[in-house]
């Protein structure tokens, strides 16, 4: 087990049911003019959460729609609106929802403060100076995204989905309310809550785990396994749980990193469109080999809470690669630190094309 392990962590951590009440109050809301707004399209009309009582007129207000991922080019063309709206100088952004948003807020936040486009920093600390002031408050648990150094965006253009990894991409503060998570459907909060537990086994399997990772990842994945194994996943304790569970998450990848089931999630985003959490519980249709405690385990929960888990029917050959292969394969092998991670620096030994396309078609 390496020793060494370092990361930058949140600065302050509201916690608790009704703790969004305390958000109000925060001396930086108070003071701060010209503040921008990024709420999950789910809140727009939804007058009872956060938009009566704090946002005023003077603030712009973005809706993300998170049916889709977000993108380098649906950051670079946000930073286009907030500029043309005269928001380039605010001084604090605010995301309100699930991952996507919360990652939407980060790579606002930083390219506010840092010249260029978006896919300029996608990659490891890339990002030269500290963005804007930023909030986080997230309304769906399970990517860690609250307390995770990345935002994770897709750029079509390279094939690559690549977070903006970097100190600066963490959340100044994050307010963490279980009651924002009662409304998330079934489905969906099992496929986030599950981003939750495979974290947490890809960083404790894996080669650059440490003693602290190991710690933080334990917790989360114990967490994990209590409430999916439960008869009622969102109840309120729950739901309390998941999100602290979420919030080590991200906490141990910080520390660590993922593993095997990211990079072919990835390239199922990137080439079929289908989104993180999904993909991840698709990807589990190939892990048997790989994580065979981690992999019975998922499927015992996906029974227990009876959660469909799409099926691909690839029926890719994997002797004559297609155009379909071919681009599959480029878009998981890209991922080479997290399969370093996961299978070592030969981890082509181990996964050859042939190979990779008969774990696709499992899914
Ligand atoms: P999401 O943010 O994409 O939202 C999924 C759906 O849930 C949307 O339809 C949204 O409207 C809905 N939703 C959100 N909150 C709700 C609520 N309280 N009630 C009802 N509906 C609600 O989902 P996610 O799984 O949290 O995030 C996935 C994203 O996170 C991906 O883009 C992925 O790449 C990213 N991610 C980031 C990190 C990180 O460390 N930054 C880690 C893993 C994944
Ligand atoms: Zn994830």
């Amino acid at each position: 087990m390496q020793g060494f392990a370092e990361s930058n962590n949140v600065k302050k951590v509201f916690f608790g049911e009704n703790s969004l009440k305390k958000f109000g109050k925060i001396d930086i809301l108070q003071k701060t003019q010209k503040r921008i707004f990024i709420l999950d399209k789910f809140f727009k009309n939804k007058k009872n959460y956060i938009k009566t009582k704090i946002i005023k007129k003077s603030d712009l207000v973005i809706y993300i729609n998170s049916d889709i991922e977000p993108t380098d080019i649906l950051i670079d063309n946000l930073i286009l609106k907030i500029k043309k709206k005269s928001f380039s100088n605010s001084k604090l952004v605010v995301a309100f929802g699930g991952g996507s948003t919360l990652d939407v807020g980060k790579a606002i936040s930083n390219l506010l403060k840092n010249k260029g486009k978006a896919s300029d920093y996608q990659g490891w600390d890339l990002v030269k100076k500290p963005g804007v002031f930023k909030i986080g408050i997230p309304t769906l648990s399970g990517t860690g995204a609250e307390s995770s150094r990345t935002c994770v965006l897709t750029n079509y253009k390279t094939g690559k989905k690549l977070g903006m990894n970097s100190d600066f991409s963490v959340y100044d503060i994050i307010i963490m309310d279980p009651f924002l998570t009662k409304t998330v459907n079934k489905n969906q909060y099992f496929y986030s809550g599950m981003d939750s537990f495979i974290h947490s086994f890809e960083s404790i399997n894996g080669n650059y785990k440490n003693n602290i990772s190991d710690k933080y990842a334990n917790i989360s994945k114990n967490i994990c396994e209590k409430i999916f194994l439960s008869k009622n996943m969102k109840s309120n304790q729950n739901r309390s749980n998941l999100m602290i569970a979420s919030y080590f998450g991200g906490l141990a990848i910080g520390m660590s990193m993922v593993g095997l089931v990211h990079p072919f999630s990835a390239a199922l985003s990137v080439i079929f469109g289908t989104k993180h959490c999904i993909s991840n519980c698709i990807v589990m249709r190939g892990m048997k080999k790989f994580y065979p405690k981690e992999y019975n385990l998922f499927w015992k929960m996906v029974a227990k809470q009876k959660i469909k888990i799409p099926k691909l029917n690839l029926k890719l050959d994997s002797n004559i690669l297609n155009n379909t292969s071919k681009n599959l394969i480029k878009s998981t092998v890209v991922h080479y630190k997290p399969l370093t991670n996961a299978l070592g620096k030969n981890f082509r030994r181990i996964l050859t094309n042939k190979k990779i396309i008969e774990i696709f078609n499992k899914f």
